[in-house]
C-alpha cells in the first residue's frame, strides 16, 4: 500500500476577517512545487468567501467543526452539508478545543464524522492526550480508546486522516519528542489497521501542536506523520508556506 499524500492543514480557529483572504491568497501562490495537499480551515464565516477567492487554486477550504444533524433548530451550528455548499471539501472534527470547551465526546465526534461524509466532506478527526495524561503514562491508552471511539465504521470506504494534537502542546510553543511522537503515531496506525484492514495504511497521520518552520521538517520527516494541522503558524502565509515547503 504506497503511503498517502501528505496533508498539511491551518487551523485558522476564530481568527480572520475578509481582509485575511489576503495571507490564503499568498499561500495559493507560494505552492509551485509542493507535492503536500494544501488546506486552509477557517471560520465559517469565510468559507463561502475563501471559496471564491482561491478558486482554480490547489487549496483546499475545510470546516472547524459540523453539527451531527443535516438541519434542525439548532441555533447557531452549522451543518456539514452548509460547510460543502458553501465550498468546503474537508472538515476538522473532535479538536481539543471542542473536547474540552464544548463537552464533546467521541460518541458526538463519531456523529459528527457521520455527518462528514454523508455531505461527501472528507473528515480530519482530531486525537490527543492532555499533560496529566502523559505524565500518569497513558497516552498511548487515551488516544487509542478515542481513535476507536471516533471513527466509525462508515470511515471505511471513504477518505479521512488522524490529526494526532496533544493538547498540552497546542499553542504552548511545547513539542513532543520525534521519539514521542512516533510512538503515538505507531500506536493510531496499528489501531487503524485492526478497524480498517488494510485500507488502514493509507490514512494519513497528521501532527499538530506548535509546528512551525523551524521544526517543520524534522516532524514532517519522522516515522508514520503524514502531514500537519498546524494552528497559529498558518495564520501568516510565509509561515505556512515555510511548513509546507518543509514536507
Ligand atoms: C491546532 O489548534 O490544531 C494547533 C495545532 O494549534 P498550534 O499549531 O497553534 O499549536
Amino acid at each position: 500500500m504506497t503511503a498517502p499524500q501528505p496533508l498539511i492543514a491551518g487551523n485558522w480557529k476564530m481568527n480572520g476577517l475578509a481582509a485575511s483572504l489576503d495571507e490564503a491568497k499568498a499561500v495559493a501562490a507560494g505552492l509551485e512545487g509542493t507535492t503536500a495537499r494544501v488546506a486552509i480551515c477557517p471560520s465559517a464565516t469565510l468559507i463561502a468567501q475563501m471559496a471564491w477567492a482561491l478558486k482554480g487554486t490547489p487549496v483546499l477550504i475545510g470546516g472547524q467543526d459540523c453539527h451531527a444533524e443535516a438541519s434542525g433548530a439548532y441555533t447557531g451550528d452549522v451543518a456539514a452539508e452548509q460547510l460543502a455548499d458553501a465550498g468546503a471539501s474537508l472538515v476538522v472534527l473532535g479538536h481539543s478545543e471542542r473536547r474540552a470547551g464544548h463537552g464533546e465526546t467521541d460518541a458526538l465526534v463519531a456523529a459528527k464524522t457521520r455527518a462528514a461524509l454523508r455531505a461527501g466532506l472528507e473528515p480530519i478527526v482530531c486525537v490527543g492526550e492532555t499533560l496529566e495524561q502523559r505524565k500518569a503514562g497513558e497516552a498511548l491508552a487515551v488516544v487509542t480508546a478515542q481513535v476507536r471511539g471516533s471513527l466509525p465504521p462508515e470511515l471505511a470506504d471513504n477518505a479521512f486522516s488522524v490529526a494526532y494534537e496533544p493538547v498540552w502542546a497546542i499553542g504552548t510553543g511545547l513539542t513532543p519528542t520525534t521519539p514521542e511522537i512516533e510512538e503515538v503515531h505507531r500506536t493510531i496506525r496499528a489501531t487503524l489497521i485492526e478497524l480498517f484492514g488494510a485500507a488502514g495504511e493509507a490514512v494519513a497521520i497528521l501532527y499538530g501542536g506548535s509546528v512551525k518552520p523551524s521544526n517543520a521538517a524534522e516532524i514532517l520527516h519522522a516515522d508514520e506523520v503524514g502531514g500537519a494541522l498546524v494552528g497559529g503558524a498558518s495564520l501568516k502565509a510565509a509561515d505556512f508556506l515555510g511548513i509546507i515547503r518543509a514536507v
